[in-house]
């Protein structure tokens, strides 16, 4: 079952609609007026800082519940003024993440204007879209989603994929083992659209470490696990920051797992409480290993992807070589799309990783 997501898109769209509108503040209630430098309006549910200098707008805040940071606020910060026909502008935007319990201050976005044109001729028709039956989307006013915060949609929104979310359960997961000699390789469709989710499970003769945790998902995942391989998991390979990766992480940490991160990442990981880390980095990979099988975990220099990103590969534990080889990736190569539709700098930029690292093209 679709959960109503879309309802929670547009709503979160219109709010950012808002908080880059001209007239916004002309919108406003203005219910609280603190000293005329800050005022709220609780139906927008948007606060506007001002310069008190200049008494120009400086900041749009909103709040969000980060899955990683937790509480924060999400501004807009609006600076280098103009005037463009007598009429002040902002010509640089900056869109920032801030969480006192966490002392983060985290630059999103960063652009400058470079011009402006007050009330321009639009072609008629030109904002009403497509045609209502030629869209693909579900139709939904906008409407907040409990337990879909405003922070889980921005990654959403913001990788210009939006899959839904579903109601699933453990029940629902299919799984396949799709290395041959490496049946403890688990490959877990857990969402099988397009752009659904998959995911990996190394199952070692006493553990279990989970690649990703996606958040909408992670419970299922648990539990599939508990069902069927009746391991504890020790551990969680998060393959990078992104929230569609690492959003269910907090589970997996509450159920007792350690996350394999590079070290460079470990401000970001240690928000989440308790967490226990193990870390790697480019010169030093993380290697983990049974009687059976091994798997390695690898960050280089500007990676691809995201900086963080990691990949992995799993062999036997004294291979030859024509031994299997399973190479574990996330977002390089995208699961269920064909290659020529992804990005193909990104993909080059990783083989030259792989290849470094001395992978056999016989990898899978
Ligand atoms: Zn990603």
């Amino acid at each position: 079952m679709l959960i109503d997501a879309t309802a929670a898109l547009a709503e979160y769209m219109v709010l950012h609609g808002n908080m880059l509108d001209p007239r916004l503040v002309q919108k406003f209630l203005a219910e609280i007026v603190s000293d005329n430098v800050i005022v709220y309006d609780s139906h927008l549910d948007l606060t506007v800082i001002f310069d008190p200098s200049s008494n120009l707008p400086y900041i749009v805040r909103t709040l969000e519940d980060h899955p990683i940071y937790g509480a924060s606020t999400f501004d807009i910060y609006l600076t280098n003024y103009k005037a463009v026909e007598g009429l002040q502008f902002p010509h640089q935007i900056q869109s920032i993440y801030n969480s006192s319990s966490q002392n983060l201050d985290a630059v999103l976005e960063d652009y400058a204007i470079e011009q402006i044109t007050l009330n321009p001729k639009f072609p008629p028709k030109f904002v009403d879209g497509i045609p209502e039956e030629e869209s693909m989307s579900p139709k939904a006013a906008p409407k907040k989603v409990h337990g879909l915060s405003h922070a889980r949609i921005t990654e959403f929104s913001s990788n210009m994929l939006w899959a839904g979310m579903k109601n699933t359960t453990s029940k629902d997961l299919k799984v396949e083992q799709p290395i041959p000699g490496l049946p403890s390789v688990h490959w877990l469709i857990v969402d099988d659209d397009t752009l659904g989710v998959k995911q990996m499970i190394l199952e070692f003769e006493t553990e279990v470490i989970v690649c990703d945790a996606a958040p909408q998902y992670s419970s299922n995942v648990i539990q599939w696990i508990a069902e069927n391989l009746n391991k504890p998991i020790t551990h969680l390979w998060p393959t990078h920051h992104h929230r569609d990766h690492s959003g269910g992480a907090k589970e997996y940490v509450e159920a007792g797992a350690k996350l394999i991160v590079p070290e460079m990442a470990v401000k970001y990981w240690s928000s989440i409480p308790n967490a226990t880390l193990v870390t790697f980095n480019d010169t030093h990979p993380y290697v983990h290993s049974d009687e059976n099988i091994q798997a390695w975990f690898m960050w280089e220099q500007q990676a691809s992807h995201a900086a963080d990103w990691s990949y992995s590969f799993v062999t036997t534990k004294c291979p030859s070589h024509d031994s299997p080889v399973a190479v574990l990736e996330a977002d390089v190569w995208q699961a269920g799309m064909p290659a020529e539709q992804s990005d193909q700098a990104l993909m080059r930029q990783w083989l030259d990783q792989v290849v470094g690292d001395g992978l056999t093209e016989k990898a899978m």
